[in-house]
């Protein structure tokens, strides 16, 4: 039962490592179809809020709810598509063999096909996933987020890897799959990225969201703090 209607709904979430208070009473409703990015620079709390928003840390403080369930049944029902941060090490299967193991842990997987397709690499089928470069590796672990056709996606700096050409190549497939009305939540530090690909964007800074609303609006904010520079698109 989701009473509160939100796609994502976190509640006072607060979580610390050692002396690090990594995550300080993070409170964030993102309603069905909404596009989000959580933008902030290195080390502000980003990967941490997903990681418990996702159930794979666990809060000092405060909740995360997933259309109103906790997130380890969310993401069992298969309403979620994550991308965490990169570093993964992905085993030695052929790509196509990879996707198709990852939509059978799930209820309703798409065709494998279909999920290659939409991350933009039907041709890497039986490409072994350890023969792959980094912008080809992030083009999988998007095919692994969508397999299950999630209602929302979570995406930790899913351009990390990609250079400006796959970056815009990998905005076009997300653009076309929020058309279908799924919500999304990426965290990236980039804030051209944000920018042109949320609806809302949020700001985080030190562990706490600072601001809180349209891409204009954060960049005029943005503006006057000498955190505008860490913000700027590498490119
Ligand atoms: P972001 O994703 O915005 O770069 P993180 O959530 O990764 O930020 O990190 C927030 C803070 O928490 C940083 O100071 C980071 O060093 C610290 N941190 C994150 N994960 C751990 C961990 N597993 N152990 C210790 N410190 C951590
Ligand atoms: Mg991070």
């Amino acid at each position: 039962t989701n009473t509160s209607g939100m796609a994502v709904r976190l509640d006072g979430l607060t979580k610390s490592f050692g002396a690090v208070r990594a995550v300080r009473g993070v409170d964030l409703d993102i309603a069905p179809g909404e596009v989000v990015a959580l933008l902030g620079p290195n080390g502000a709390g980003k990967s941490t809020t997903i990681d418990m928003l996702l159930g794979l840390a666990r809060p000092d403080h405060g909740s995360a709810r997933i259309f109103g369930r906790e997130p380890q049944a969310a993401v069992a029902e298969g309403l979620v598509g994550a991308m965490l941060q990169a570093g993964t090490i992905l085993p030695d299967v052929t790509v196509g063999e990879l996707v198709d193991l990852f939509g059978s842990l799930h209820k309703k997987p798409i065709p494998v096909e279909e999920a290659l397709e939409r991350a933009g690499i039907a041709d890497l089928a039986k490409r072994p996933t350890n023969k792959l470069s980094g912008g080809q590796i992030q083009r999988v672990r998007f095919a692994l987020a969508v397999v299950t056709d999630p209602e929302l996606l979570v995406l930790d700096e899913p351009t990390v890897a990609m250079d400006v050409e796959a970056r815009r190549s990998f905005w076009t497939t997300m653009h076309e799959l929020t058309a279908t009305g799924r919500t999304v939540l990426f965290a990236t530090h980039y804030l051209a990225e944000a920018d042109e690909y949320a609806d809302r964007v949020v700001l985080m800074r030190e562990g706490e969201i600072v601001a809180d609303g349209t891409a204009a609006q954060i960049k005029s904010r943005v503006a006057g703090r000498s955190i505008s520079m860490t913000l700027e698109h590498a490119d």
